[in-house]
């Protein structure tokens, strides 16, 4: 299912014993932790983009006190997956929600984040799921077709891509922040409800919108 990201390749990646490899030779090792790091050069703003370590900690903590919990439910239960699911989720940071959706369906779960931090965590916590490390906003390194489903949860966006990787039949679910999500911390953000509907309206069709809402009176105190 993966693909070769070398700029202009594309090849199908296959296992050769000890990583990746497509038929032109690029080849990707496979790391200790168990994740497959396809990231290219050309990724990389930054040396070391997406979250950092501390970031993915902090989320961690957040999962663990159970701020993410509504979000995590009202997925589950908009989503109804089946075990027979292929899931992809863009952008899946530390992989809270796609393996603990995983847990419950027990589908075929894949994870890409650009953040190596947040992959390795994810990997190291969930060994059940295929974790890799690829900038998903230039492409989705998967052939086309692959996925029952694509998740976007509070991540980027990338229509076109996948709109490629999803099969005819397949399902997108994205998932943003409301105005008022973590006001205690960041006060009112902006409603980007319209703004994505209108991203993804020309390859996709609107079956459903929910929104999920949940407090923790300590999260104020604790700034
Ligand atoms: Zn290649």
């Amino acid at each position: 299912m993966l693909i070769c990201t070398v700029r202009g390749c594309g090849q199908a990646l296959l296992c050769d014993g000890r990583g990746m490899v497509c038929a032109r030779g690029h080849s990707f090792d496979i790391s200790r932790a168990g994740y497959i790091n396809l990231l290219q050069p050309q990724d990389r703003r930054s040396k070391k983009p997406g979250d950092t370590a501390a970031a993915v900690q902090a989320r961690r903590r957040l999962h663990d006190r159970g701020v993410t919990q509504a979000l995590l439910q009202a997925i589950a239960t908009m989503l109804a997956p089946r075990s027979s699911d292929v899931v992809l989720d863009a952008g899946c940071g530390d992989g809270f929600y796609l393996a603990s959706l995983a847990a419950g369906a027990g589908f075929d779960a894949h994870g890409v984040d650009i953040s190596t931090p947040a992959i390795d965590a994810a990997a190291r916590r969930y060994p059940g799921c295929e974790w890799v490390v690829a900038n998903a906003d230039r492409f989705v390194p998967y052939a086309d077709e692959s996925f029952s489903t694509v998740l976007s949860i509070t991540a980027r966006m990338n229509a076109p891509e996948f709109r490629r990787v999803l099969r005819t039949d397949g399902k997108l679910l994205v998932a943003i922040p409301a105005p008022d999500d973590l006001i205690e911390l960041r006060g009112r953000g902006r409603d980007r409800a319209d703004r994505t509907m209108e991203t993804f309206a020309s390859a996709f069709t609107l079956v459903g919108r929910q929104r999920a809402t949940t407090e923790d009176g300590q999260l104020g105190a604790d700034r």
